[in-house]
């Protein structure tokens, strides 16, 4: 399959030598409004390959994106001091109807995987504008906060990750929600399972790893002034789960017509990925609180993009 990526800074980059590295994918084509470092991404990834795996891959245009399955939306512009949130979104807004009519124009059929921050919102713009299906038009949401609560969980509990289901849902953001009353490990309730390991769940480690993965992102970019490598990963998971139509279950952002008693809202929950894009979305059961706590991030989020299109239509 022919995959493009749209922004080609530290996510796209990223994202690009990971879904190299996967072995998916035949041929990827990388475009940015400065095609310079589009190119110098190319070649840099190109030098990779024959230590990591056989991919063809070049910078290009538009143009190139004929035949293209999946194309990954990572471009954007940062914010400027002084700037409010909104003019940051109707900034890259702009930005995203450029770029999804041209892609359009070429490769109508592609699924779009959404990157660019805020992602819920960026969503919802690539779904309106393009007027794909929503299944066919994914954000990466919360996969990287959920992957984040496993690690965490993992740790503690002394096992692997991958015996840990824990889902984060709701905005890839400050109003995301754990969901603690469904997470089990080794096919057993949590507490059971840690209980047993004499590591129990206590409020303090509760708000411990609430912490940890509510803040993991500001705490990177503290550090290096913005995160790639997780999220670069993570984007190769979701495409390599549809290519191979592998019907994971992740929690990715997209086009909800109802949670929580909001409709018509972007944000995570557990999908069904495979071949079409979403196949199905999942409504765990949840505490009273988790679904109050769901239900304001929901909110919060059509506001904004209701906020958003206000100021496009004014
Ligand atoms: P970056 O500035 O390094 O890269 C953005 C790229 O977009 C630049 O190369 C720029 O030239 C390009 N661009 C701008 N306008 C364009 C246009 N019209 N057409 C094509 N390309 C265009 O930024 P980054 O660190 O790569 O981050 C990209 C986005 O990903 C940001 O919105 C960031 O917040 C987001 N992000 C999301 C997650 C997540 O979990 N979803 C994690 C990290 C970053």
């Amino acid at each position: 399959m022919k995959l493009g990526i749209v922004g080609t800074g530290m996510v796209g980059s990223a994202a690009a030598y990971a879904i190299a590295s996967t072995g998916v994918i035949s041929s990827l084509v990388l475009i940015d409004h400065d095609p310079a470092l589009a190119s110098a991404q190319a070649a840099d990834i190109a030098d990779a390959l024959p230590f990591i795996g056989a991919v063809s891959i070049r910078a290009g245009d538009y143009a190139d994106l004929e035949g293209a399955g999946i194309v990954v939306l990572a471009a954007g512009v940062a914010q400027k001091p002084g700037e409010s949130r909104l003019d940051l979104l109707s900034r890259n807004t702009v930005i995203f109807a450029d770029v999804i009519a041209q892609v359009q124009a070429i490769a109508p059929d592609a699924i779009l995987l959404v990157a660019t921050n805020p992602v819920d919102i960026m969503t919802a713009v690539t779904t309106k504008l393009s007027g794909l299906d929503p299944a066919r038009v994914i954000g990466s949401g919360t996969i990287l906060d959920t992957a984040r609560f496993r690690v965490n969980l993992g740790r503690h509990l002394g096992v692997s990750p991958q015996s840990v289901h824990a889902h984060v849902l709701g905005e890839h953001g400050d109003s995301e929600v754990l969901i603690w009353s469904s997470a089990e490990c080794g096919a057993m309730r949590l507490e059971v399972f840690a209980s047993q390991r004499g590591c129990p769940i206590t409020e303090s480690l509760r708000a411990d790893i609430d912490g940890a993965v509510r803040h993991a992102a500001q705490k990177i970019i503290s550090g290096k002034g913005a995160t790639w490598f997780g999220i670069g990963a993570a984007l190769a998971r979701i495409v390599r789960v549809i290519v191979l139509d592998q019907r994971e279950i992740l929690t990715v952002s997209s086009m909800t017509k109802e949670i929580a008693g909001v409709q018509n809202v972007c944000l995570s929950l557990p999908r069904i990925l495979g071949a079409g894009g979403i196949e199905e979305t999942l409504v765990p059961a949840m505490t009273q609180n988790e679904t109050t706590s769901l239900g304001e991030s929901a909110r919060l989020l059509k506001n904004a993009t209701d906020a958003l299109w206000q100021v496009r239509d004014a």
